[in-house]
């Protein structure tokens, strides 16, 4: 474990030191001191993602040699791959082959940006066809500059390698600050970007405060572009400061995600959906699919199979073999969840399962799975996003019924709908007003396809070719190429 920043290729102290405790959710166990990085820190960070993209060269490299780099990082990461699985597992709480999944998951995604990298070698520039033949024009793709990449707790790794990856594929340099409940895998992609031998400069990893490291970062003039995720209030601010400075900015931020279930669809797949929909990470996950509405006529079978299985979820230290539901990341995380089930049952819901501490764990932030009905339209149960394994069902009994609930949100991150009538799943599909929608599922994610949501979830998308965009400019470059002279000043007459 790390216990440095890593700026301009070295590993440093903070030039005003500070540490801050780094806590195993599982034990409530004091188990690392990161440091903690103040603005002077961030300023000498972004100088170096400055020099490293101004005059060090990254952004001329040809897209073949950045790859390089990346596929030298995923590889990287593989390399290590036991060692920082486990480091996950203690920092965030999630059971281990969720964080084993994660790790291969972000090495891959620096193998995918690795791809469009070289992409960008063979197709640098698009001539455009103008109505006026005395002019050629075309438009190329450049690098945004310096990226500011602030990120959460719910994916530690793989939430950097969703924003490193993809900047770094487009010719951006970098500067990255993890959330602070969880630092260690951040520094874990620094050590081996450093072993990749990656210019000095290109990554810069500061662990700190939100409220100190990133807003110096969001502040700094020397960022041209912010990528946020994480909550929408803090969204709201990084979004204030870009619009000061007009930086470029793009944004994921939470969701209440509805999953629409039909009644010609299997129970018992059904199930399954909406437990990997809500249970999986504790639920803390933006997409979660965290209301869920259920045709009325198989609402009954259903529900009893759901309290069925979930009371039969292993709930343990993410450590220990056949755990499927770890402790949530802090104590201040697991406070917020049991006063949401609190404020549900005091607002008329009720508990169909779950909603305490499970028996027998006397330390941990463990929390049983939850499963929340009769939970009234207006209330916060069914309109914020309780970031826990907490779910919502009600029944609905037509198709318009469904979709308008669904939508009523001012999210519009994920949706889900299963039936086994295609047309009509697609139909439904289309009707959702979310950037991510899933048929007869909940929840995959592909490096390949676009990420991100409509409304308050968030602006702009990742993943896929729509993440290299993110940290893209287009230029168009005109050519005058007639032989005439323009003649609007200078008159052919007045010769
Ligand atoms: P947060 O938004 O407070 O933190 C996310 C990141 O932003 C962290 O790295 C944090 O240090 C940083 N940050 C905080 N204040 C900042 C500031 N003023 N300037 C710049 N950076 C700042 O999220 P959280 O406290 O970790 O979680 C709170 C809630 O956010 C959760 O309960 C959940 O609802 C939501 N959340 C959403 C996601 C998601 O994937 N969309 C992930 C984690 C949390």
């Amino acid at each position: 474990m790390r216990s440095e920043l890593y700026i301009d290729g070295k590993w440093v102290s903070p030039v005003k030191g500070g540490t801050f405790d780094i806590i195993n959710p599982a034990t409530e166990e004091v188990i690392h001191k990161a440091a903690a990085a103040g603005a002077d820190d961030v300023d000498l960070a972004v100088k170096a993602a400055r020099r490293a993209f101004d005059t060090d060269g990254w952004p001329k490299l040809p897209g073949r040699e950045r790859a390089r780099y990346l596929r030298a990082i995923a590889n990287g990461i593989r390399a290590r791959q036991e060692e920082i699985v486990r480091l996950e597992v203690i920092d965030n709480g999630k059971p281990l082959p969720e964080a084993d999944w994660d790790v291969t998951d972000a090495a891959g995604c620096f193998d995918f940006y690795a791809d469009l990298a070289e992409q960008l070698d063979n197709n640098p520039e698009e001539p455009i066809t103008l109505a006026d033949a005395r002019f050629t024009s075309k438009a190329v793709k450049e690098p945004i500059g310096v990226a500011g990449a602030i990120i959460p707790w719910n994916y530690p790794l793989l939430m950097a390698a969703w924003k490193v990856a993809p900047a770094l594929a487009a010719g951006c340099t970098v500067v990255l600050k993890p959330a602070e409940l969880t630092s260690l895998t951040a520094l874990e992609l620094a050590a081996v970007a450093d072993e990749a031998k990656l210019p000095a400069g290109v990554l810069n990893i500061v662990t700190g405060a939100g409220s100190v490291a990133g807003q110096a970062i969001i502040d700094h003039k020397g960022v041209d572009k912010l990528a946020f995720t994480g909550s929408g209030p803090v969204g709201s601010k990084i979004m204030a400061a870009a619009a000061r400075d007009i930086k470029r900015v793009s944004l994921e931020l939470g969701g209440k995600s509805p999953f629409v279930v039909f009644d010609d669809a299997d129970i018992e797949k059904a199930v399954e959906w909406i437990m990997f929909g809500i249970f999986w990470n504790q639920g803390q996950v933006c997409s979660a699919t965290s209301r869920v509405l259920v045709q009325e006529r198989i609402y009954d079978n259903l529900m009893a199979r759901l309290v069925e299985e979930t009371k039969k979820i292993t709930i343990g230290n993410g450590l220990d073999d056949g755990v499927l539901l770890g402790p949530l990341v802090s104590k201040r995380q697991y406070e917020q969840v049991l006063a949401a089930i609190e404020a549900a049952r005091a607002a008329g819901a009720t508990v169909a399962y779950g909603g305490q501490r499970p028996e027998g764990f006397e330390k941990g932030y463990y929390l049983q799975p939850t499963i929340l009905t009769d939970v009234p339209l207006e209330s916060d149960a069914w309109r914020e996003e309780i970031f826990g394994p907490v779910v919502c069902v009600r029944p609905f009994s037509t198709e318009e019924e469904a979709i308008e609930l669904a939508n009523d949100s001012r999210y519009g991150l994920a949706a889900a709908v299963m039936s086994q009538d295609d047309v009509r799943a697609e139909r439904v599909a289309a009707a959702f007003r979310a950037g991510i929608v899933w048929i007869n599922c909940s929840q995959p994610t592909f490096t390949e396809a676009p990420w991100g949501g409509y409304k308050e979830s968030g602006i702009g998308r990742e993943l896929g070719r729509w993440g290299l965009e993110n940290y893209l400019e287009t230029k168009q470059i005109t050519k005058y190429v007639s032989e005439d002279p323009w003649g609007w000043y200078i008159k052919s007459t007045e010769k």
